[in-house]
């Protein structure tokens, strides 16, 4: 005999698996009032339902199992340390009683805790409420989602823009809007995550060109003269060498091609060119890319939040058609309204871009003196090679002793042998911060040999 409270301690797809049997029961007639509160005839229903469930639920287990122990032994698992301060240069973690270092966060323009910034988001959460509980095109645009697509455009120089809730999002959103079965695209092999998914997502021919090698972008752009529309993607700035893509010459090739070009430049807006426009500013090509994606979630003040900037008849197509933007809630009114101040303080002066720039030369100049492999270009991403992975997370450990904050990146993050630990500089870092740091790089790389 089984008691309807059974019932609810089952979860929740048992639950519905009965109920369908009792449906079934009510609607053979078997199901009378008599048995509403005892289950009496259906034990076997019961049994059959429960044991169903259980059994699919143990082979899942055994397999998610398997699974984690084997990311385990890969040695790739991946812990995360709690913070309980706010994102800043120096930050509280959980376990340690001295504030730290912090030389990992993607806050170049030290902006995600900037005065004004959380002042902004404070006096939207007032006006605007925490969120619109909607889509854009339904009830989800507020003047505020108008005026920073108005902002973004400007900064980069660009017709418009439109906001997504991520940068992944936007890559997400782009390729099977734009890219048809008839057309092309030909992505770096080391594209971010959110641009291959975004790929995957289209039903264009999709081609691979080795990372940065233009000689053979060049091949792969012949080959693929038959298609309707090519574009050519790739990420501003790399963010596991902090190496540039070279956009100069590949902007000479799609012209000669007659290709699009299409950049993410999460790793280079607001910091990286003489003004923080990004790499086309880098390389002194403003406006011969195409289409910019960026996210708010990095320099932009941190919070999250992503775009798509370009030509009108892009932007317009993609809020007609984009999935991550029709079928995705809006961004929060507070969100838009800091990253809405962050462009205001970026328009208004290249202090904080100055900054990062005289930061990270510093670093990198006297870690190289110091005897370490720092690679990539004169980026704030400064990867210090270290080939060892386990080398790598013993030296991020020793760091963490002296007060700095950094993550040993290795294998299938990095290639295996090419184990680092990737710094990542700020504005909001001080001399003495970067001073500290190099200092505790060489006790520790003499520790272990390193240097
Ligand atoms: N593109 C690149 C190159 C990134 O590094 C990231 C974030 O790690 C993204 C896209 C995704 O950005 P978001 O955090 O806004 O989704």
């Amino acid at each position: 005999m089984v008691n309807f409270c059974y019932v609810y301690d089952c979860c929740l797809k048992f639950r519905l698996q009965l109920l369908r049997y009792l449906l079934v029961e009510i609607k053979n007639g078997i199901f009378t009032s008599d048995k509403l509160f005892r289950l009496t005839p259906s034990v076997s229903v019961w049994n059959s339902c429960y044991r169903s469930c259980n059994s699919s639920w143990a082979a899942t287990k055994a397999i998610l199992d398997q699974e984690l122990k084997s990311i385990k032994n890969a040695g790739t698992w991946k812990e995360e340390r709690i913070i309980t301060s706010r994102q800043d240069a120096l930050i509280s973690v959980e376990g340690k009683t001295e504030k730290v270092l912090n030389f990992c966060a993607n806050n170049y323009l030290g902006l995600s805790s900037h005065p004004a910034v959380v002042e902004a988001g404070k006096k939207a959460l007032d006006k605007y409420g925490a969120g619109l509980s909607s889509v854009r095109f339904i009830c989800g645009t507020q003047d505020l989602h108008k005026e920073l697509e108005r902002k973004v455009a400007k900064f980069h120089g660009r017709e418009e823009a439109i906001l997504y809730a991520s940068c992944f999002d936007a890559n997400a959103g782009l390729f099977e809007v734009l890219l048809t079965p008839e057309d092309a695209v030909i992505s770096d092999e080391l594209n971010h995550a959110s641009i291959i998914d975004g790929i995957r997502l289209c039903k264009a021919q999709k081609i691979r060109y080795q990372h940065r090698n233009m000689k053979e972008l060049e091949e792969k752009l012949e080959e693929s003269q038959g298609a309707r529309l090519r574009l050519i993607a790739t990420d501003g700035v790399f963010s596991m060498d902090g190496n540039v893509t070279p956009l100069r010459n590949i902007c000479d090739l799609a012209e000669k091609y007659k290709a699009m070009v299409f950049v993410d430049e999460c790793h280079a807006t607001g910091f990286f060119g003489r003004t923080g426009r990004g790499t086309e500013e880098y390389f002194n090509l403003t406006g011969r890319v195409d289409i910019i994606n960026s996210t708010l979630g990095k320099a932009l003040g941190g919070a999250a939040g992503g775009y798509t900037t370009g030509k009108k008849e892009v932007i317009e197509l993609l809020r007609q058609r984009s999935r991550p933007y029709l079928f995705s809630n809006t961004l929060p009114p507070p969100v838009v309204a800091c990253a809405s101040k962050v462009f205001d303080i970026l328009m208004d002066s290249s202090t904080l871009t100055d900054k990062v720039k005289k930061n990270t030369q510093k670093f990198r100049t006297e870690m190289k003196a110091a005897g370490f492999n720092v690679i990539g270009d004169d980026h704030p991403i400064c990867p210090v090679m270290l080939g060892d992975a386990r080398l790598a997370s013993v030296f991020a450990e020793e760091m963490l002793e002296r007060g700095i904050y950094v993550i040993g990146f290795s294998f299938p993050v990095v290639p295996k042998g090419k184990a680092r630990i990737r710094v990542q500089i700020s504005a909001a870092h001080s001399e003495q911060d970067i001073d500290k740091t190099v200092d505790a790089f060489l006790d520790v790389g003499k520790k272990l040999k390193v240097i």
